[in-house]
């Protein structure tokens, strides 16, 4: 049973430094409650907003970015009214289709690879608007806590919201269509989505012979894909029961994994649009939309094109590295000093992402560089440390930001290469375990515990494959017959 799955995102353009009407700082994280604020944006009476350029040159960007076919002549404001602590104001300023309103663009697409193949979401429209303040929940979230605080630092902060078309079939292509999304707001230098609440995500979702049901606030792209599937299982169950799916919005309570009922649905008429008579619309100026065209970046399919023709990268390794900037601008950094791409690709995005993970780290919290992995990858590809060894001194150098070459030299860490001098060790060790000689026949997991002896001894400097090889012809050579 297919899904239909549409998705409405809201980035907050992190990277500008004003908000949208005023000039507030827009960086309101770590700042203490509604000290970041002004008459414009606490919407106080003779306050006049003044929109930021900026903003709306990162929209265009993004319109860009995403093939819109239409991008407005005019940049025209509207409000949108309703009544809630969060809106100073009691209308946030957006954009509207209607009533002499329109979005910033409309009408565009974004591409995901699926399996080979291409799959074409249509994206609806990019608004520019301001972000409503931040309500703070003393206990729980909004449907147990007994009482709610107000920082206004958030209220003004310019979002862009981005609607797509109901064109996703799947929770997993939710999130992948997110993925890329994030990664082209990064490489737009739109804003920084590692930041908490810089994306939030609102998702509508039905199944054949239900109704739409719309899940809030969404904190983050794995978190979509959760509640998503959460919803699939949920009105599936509803269905085969032959139990009604009436229209509704639901919560994400991502504690406790499952969505929750929240309000009836407001209509689009119910918030009186009307453009704002205080921003009168202004001629989107050509020489905006032209420095907007000459400032876009390589964009994520391009660079992971480039990587995959260029650089030899498999699809997988090129996607990973090219759907984040950091990692990928790391990467190609590393190459500058030392050209060995498929070396490096799996350094970072297997091992290194590996090592973030398991330490709860983010990338720039611990000590690797662009040199020292130029560094280690240069003794891999010579051959000086086996990749093995490679692996664990990356890990070290993450920790310590310590110099590869020297402790390599230092702690007399070079590979061992002599067969022979190998062959003396694991003759060595075959003739202090007898037991595990007489059980090699039968036992694979004794042919295992040689070839780790000998590898204890080695200090890891040896190839693995190379040990068992010697390992298996000492065996024989005793008449212990052993399965490659
Ligand atoms: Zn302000």
């Amino acid at each position: 049973m297919e899904a239909v799955i549409g998705l409405e995102i809201h980035v907050q353009m992190t990277s500008l430094k004003t908000k949208l009407f005023c000039r507030c700082p827009a960086d309101y994280r770590g700042a203490p409650p509604n000290t970041h604020v002004c008459p414009v944006c606490l919407g106080l009476p003779g306050a006049l907003p003044v929109v930021n350029r900026e903003a709306v040159k990162k929209a265009v960007m993004l319109a860009l970015a995403l093939n819109c076919r239409h991008i407005a002549e005019k940049v025209v404001f509207s409000r949108k009214h309703y009544f809630y602590p969060d809106l100073p104001k009691n209308y946030q300023i957006t954009q509207f289709k209607g009533g002499g309103g329109a979005p910033i663009a409309e009408d565009g697409y974004l591409e995901l690879l699926q399996g080979g193949g291409v799959r074409r979401v249509r994206i609806r429209r990019i608004n520019v608007e301001e972000d409503p303040g931040r309500l703070v929940y003393t206990e729980g979230d909004i449907t147990s806590s007994p009482e709610v605080l107000i920082d206004y630092n958030r209220s003004g902060i310019a979002l862009l919201e981005i609607v797509t078309e109901p064109d996703l079939r799947s929770p997993k292509e939710a999130r992948l269509f997110l993925e890329k999304l994030r990664a082209i707001v990064e490489y737009l230098d739109i804003a920084d989505l590692s930041l908490e609440g810089s994306m939030r995500v609102d998702a509508n979702i039905s199944l054949p012979g239900g109704a739409r049901v719309e899940v809030k606030n969404i904190g983050s792209v794995k978190e979509v894909e959760k509640a998503l599937s959460y919803e699939v299982v949920r009105q599936r169950a509803l269905l085969s029961r032959g139990a009604a799916i009436g229209r509704e919005t639901r919560h994400w309570d991502p504690l406790r994994g499952v969505t929750r009922p929240l309000r009836v649905k407001e209509e689009e008429e119910d918030y009186r649009y009307f453009p704002d008579p205080d921003l009168p619309p202004i001629p989107l100026p050509r020489e905006l939309i032209d420095s907007a065209v000459a400032m876009l970046p390589e964009l994520p399919d391009a660079r992971m094109r480039r990587f995959v023709e260029e650089h030899g990268l498999s699809r997988e390794l090129a996607y990973a590295l090219a759907m984040d900037k950091r990692l990928a601008d790391f990467y190609e950094e590393t190459l500058k000093r030392f050209w060995a791409p498929r070396l490096v690709a799996v350094m970072l995005a297997v091992d290194y992402l590996g090592f973030l993970e398991k330490n709860r780290l983010r990338m720039g919290e611990d000590r690797l560089n662009p040199d020292l992995l130029a560094k280690l990858a240069r003794l891999v590809e010579e051959k000086v440390i086996t990749p093995e060894q490679g692996k664990h001194l990356l890990f070290r150098v993450a920790r310590e930001g310590v110099d590869p070459v020297e402790i390599v030299e230092r702690e007399g860490l070079k590979a061992l290469r002599s067969e022979e001098e190998l062959r003396r060790i694991v003759e060595r060790v075959v003739e202090a375990n007898p037991k595990a000689v007489a059980d090699a026949a039968r036992n694979p997991k004794a042919v295992n515990f040689l070839v780790g002896r000998v590898m204890r001894e080695t200090r890891g400097r040896a190839e693995p494959r190379l040990v068992r090889r010697l390992v298996v012809e000492e065996l024989r050579r005793r008449g212990v017959e052993v399965g490659e």
